[in-house]
């Protein structure tokens, strides 16, 4: 929700992926090596909306939340340093009905609102990873682009969705840096207290790279990307 940058460009690769080929009257830009065809930025649009609707999203989800418990258990050895961290936006907590809404613009006064609004409910195929964690007595440690300034609407949006037991709640409160090296260095600073991540979770690639963790888990999200 925090410092989009680019959001639609993964789209519009994705939408090529997904539909192989588009219409004739479709726009043709040049990429060195042929033209590419670039679907209307609308069409896309309809494919999130499409995606969601179908359920694809949904189960898309939940298989990688499968995949998530699956390393939980593998790499758990009972030591109390161990951890697992997960971003919150797209991760832990669901958005959508709010980036719809904007028509999947990011409108930063109508985000905060909905942010303050505490809302946004849990994504069920990355809580089961949590509860896996929390079960097992894993520290979670949640690392999120949201500011400080947003924490206790944050903290009220979580204990809603069901997210109450954590060992920390990690904003950022920038100094310019991008997500990667935010995060990355978030999880080195954990790593330097004497914690083992054996898993990071997150929609964003910015989440997931820059070492720091045993195992990385990326949750599916079309609408944006974060740097
Ligand atoms: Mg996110």
């Amino acid at each position: 929700m925090i410092k989009i940058s680019k959001i639609f460009i993964s789209v519009l690769l994705s939408a090529f992926l997904l539909t192989g080929c588009f219409n004739s009257d479709d726009a043709a830009v040049g990429n060195g090596a042929g033209k590419v065809e670039v679907p209307n930025l609308d069409a896309v649009k309809q494919m999130i909306i499409q995606y969601r609707d179908s359920g694809d999203w949904g189960r898309d989800i939940e298989s990688a939340g499968d995949r998530g418990v699956a390393l939980l258990r593998s790499a758990y050895n009972q030591n109390d340093t161990q951890a697992v961290v997960f971003d919150i936006d797209e991760t832990l907590l669901d958005n959508y009905e709010n980036l719809k809404a904007d028509k999947f613009a990011v409108v930063k006064e109508s985000s905060n609102a909905w942010i303050a609004s505490a809302k946004a409910p849990a994504i069920s195929g990355t809580k089961k990873i949590y509860d896996e964690a929390v079960s097992k007595g894993i520290n979670v440690f949640l690392i999120t682009g949201r500011a400080e300034a947003l924490r206790a609407a944050t903290v009220n949006n979580l204990n809603a969705a069901g997210y109450t037991k954590y060992e920390r709640l990690i904003t950022h409160d920038t100094t310019g840096e991008t997500a990667l090296v935010y995060k990355s260095a978030a999880r080195a600073a954990l790593e330097k207290e004497g914690y083992q991540i054996i898993l990071n979770v997150g929609d964003q690639d910015s989440d997931l790279l820059g070492g720091h963790s045993l195992h990385t888990l990326k949750i599916p999200n079309p609408m944006y990307i974060l740097n």
